[in-house]
């Protein structure tokens, strides 16, 4: 068992058309981080199969031609009551600044896809549609409607209606998909009559004119894309599940085999269960992108097999997942998944960022600074652009996520906090501001703290490690105290010590 794309492209059989990865996303909502991992499954298996230079694609479909449900609780109900079974793609967007509803929801997703290095080719189900790709799809539907009937009533155990019909007309007055009955079609002309209950009575064209019903569109799509091989939710998974239907639909309505299924299980936020647009729990991927590189958001995806559920932490955990992806050195990082969360032309700064996030605010955020205190423990940071936009990083993980003790400011003059110093304490200081050396590198003052702590005698570590962060941030904790004084001017720590320990 090696990486798990890499094992799901060595069982494939060969194909010299290549291979063509379809994902789809119906955006009647946020398109959200729990959301992102059918893209970026697919896009998992896409980047290998471009390393053994397969020939392949990668397709986004956008159903945009899907009716709005309901009026969401996000909605305004008087604009979005009336438009309720009108697709995505035609009805007015919540900010009235985008093209369609649809659109207004697909626009930051797909800035996001970009922003991630996901080069997908988007179909809009709309434009796909309305080309007449999907007509010789639909005629085949509409004339193997018992066929297909059939299928569905020995798989879900449910009846199908009578009046029952694959294809969704739109009304040509009330512009739903929802409320009409197809009464009859024409093969040769590509038209479907149908009724609506507001009364019209009618004739439209396949292209344009409505949709195949979801459990039919699927495998539809599977034949007018070609498509070879889909990641999809385990929901869609299950026995008499929309695949297992579209399965026996693709063979025997459509003539084409189904592609290679790619389940996945979901991701959950810790403690919060699986995100979900109606648990009210998600992460926007686009807020995610301000707290962490694109380059995260792969590896977090990528580093798990698809059946395996991801639990995402946001809080301290997110620290060491940073580690793995970022530390050649840590032993718990998936290797494979490392490379594959690269994007081609954007490098990481190389920089383990729970050591940023103890420079960021010794730097108090301004590059310059962060470098002068990054350079005092031996890092060097070369990318000025890169390492701003780091600090942006941690800023925010800092505002959003990270526990409270994590959070800390370097007081510029001894903080009124100090004056609670015992004079033990005291004496700790000023000892330490004695045997302080200019170029003490963290471990060595570390081993410097304990030796002093050892020889003040009986004295617990835990006073004196909180008489150096009271001295120099004004709380009780705080980050790694050799690394965290280390990183400090030596002239500024021995003044302060002893101005704290009261020998100035
Ligand atoms: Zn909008
Ligand atoms: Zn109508």
């Amino acid at each position: 068992m090696g990486y798990w794309a890499d094992d799901m492209v060595a069982a494939l059989p060969p194909r010299e058309e290549g291979q063509v990865l379809a994902t789809g996303i119906s955006p009647s909502g946020e398109i959200h981080l729990g959301n992102l991992r059918e893209v970026m499954t697919a896009d998992g298996v896409y980047r290998v199969l471009q390393e053994k230079a397969l020939p392949a694609r990668l397709v986004f479909i956008a159903d945009n031609l899907d009716p709005l449900r309901r009026v969401y609780p996000f909605l305004d109900r008087d604009v979005y009551e009336p438009l309720v079974g009108r697709s995505l793609s035609g009805i007015v967007c919540p900010c009235t600044r985008h093209d369609s509803y649809g659109e207004h929801f697909l626009a930051p997703f797909l800035a996001a896809l970009e922003d991630l290095g996901v080069a997908t080719e988007v179909v809009r189900a709309h434009e796909l549609y309305a080309s007449g790709a999907m007509d010789e799809v639909i005629g085949q539907a509409l004339a193997g409607r018992d066929t297909i009937a059939g299928i569905l009533t020995e798989l879900t155990g449910k009846q199908v209606a009578a009046d029952w019909s694959p294809f969704d007309a739109r009304c040509g007055s009330c512009l739903r998909l929802t409320h009409t009955s197809v009464t009859g079609f024409d093969l040769e002309a590509h038209t479907v009559a149908y009724r609506c209950d507001c009364g019209q009575e009618g004739t439209t064209p396949f292209a344009g004119g409505g949709k195949l019903t979801w459990r039919v569109d699927w495998p539809a799509r599977w034949k007018a894309l070609g498509v070879t091989m889909e990641p999809f939710g385990k929901d869609h998974a299950s026995r008499g599940g929309s695949y297992d239907t579209g399965v026996r639909i693709a063979r025997e309505v459509f003539a084409c085999e189904p592609p290679h299924p790619i389940p996945y299980e979901w991701i959950a936020l810790r403690g919060k269960g699986d995100m979900s647009s109606s648990k009210g729990n998600v992460l926007s991927i686009h807020g995610m992108l301000e707290v962490v590189p694109p380059q995260f958001l792969r590896y977090m995806v990528l580093r798990a097999d698809p059946q395996r559920a991801i639990r995402f932490d946001p809080g301290l955990a997110l620290l060491n997942l940073m580690d793995e992806l970022e530390n050649p050195a840590n032993k718990n990082r998936n290797a494979r998944a490392v490379e594959l969360a690269q994007i081609p032309g954007r490098s990481m700064l190389g920089i383990p960022f729970r050591q940023l996030v103890t420079m960021a605010q010794i730097g108090d955020f301004d590059t310059e600074r962060t470098v002068s205190v990054l350079r005092r423990v031996g890092v060097d940071a070369s990318d000025l652009g890169l390492l701003q936009r780091y600090l942006e990083y941690v800023r925010c993980w800092l505002d959003r996520f990270a526990p409270e003790d994590v959070r800390f400011a370097l007081a510029q003059e001894l903080p009124q906090a100090a004056n609670v110093l015992n004079e033990t304490q005291r004496a700790f200081l000023a000892e330490l501001a004695r045997r302080l050396t200019d170029d003490i590198g963290g471990e060595e003052l570390h081993s410097l703290i304990y030796d002093l702590i050892r020889e003040l005698g009986g004295e617990k570590p835990a006073p004196c490690f909180a008489a150096i962060y009271l001295a120099f941030i004004g709380k009780e904790r705080g980050p790694r105290a050799g690394h965290f004084l280390a990183a400090l001017p030596a002239d500024f720590v021995r003044t302060r010590l002893r101005e704290a320990g009261g020998t100035t």
